[in-house]
């Protein structure tokens, strides 16, 4: 059972690192070009503005698998954070480091 728990948090830490590699890179501020049109360096430096809020949300979910990976050591994994309940598995199955049980997530 741990072992599957591992996994999963390795998975899911792989997903995230991948994708903060190519957020990161799209978050790089727009390099004033010439060649660019204005209408294309808008659109540049909004893309730009939405790949730090990527990064931002994928370094937030990488603390998460940290802390879902202390949980694990502490043989609270499955336990919600905030009332103790018990997070349903397939909601772990999609989203491993989930803290919150649903409810607890939905009431905020
Ligand atoms: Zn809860």
């Amino acid at each position: 059972m741990a072992d599957s728990i591992d996994a999963r948090l390795d998975a899911a830490e792989a997903e995230v690192q991948a994708s903060l590699i190519l957020a990161r890179e799209d978050a790089r501020p727009v390099a004033p070009d010439a060649s660019l049109g204005r209408l294309t360096r808008q659109d540049a430096m909004q893309a730009q503005q939405m790949a730090v809020a990527r990064v931002g949300r994928l370094e937030t979910r990488l603390r998460l698998i940290e802390a879902a990976r202390q949980r694990v050591a502490d043989d609270e994994y499955g336990e919600c954070v905030r009332c103790g309940g018990e997070i349903a598995s397939a909601r772990l199955e999609v989203r491993p480091e989930a803290p919150f049980c649903l409810r607890c997530e939905r009431g905020g």
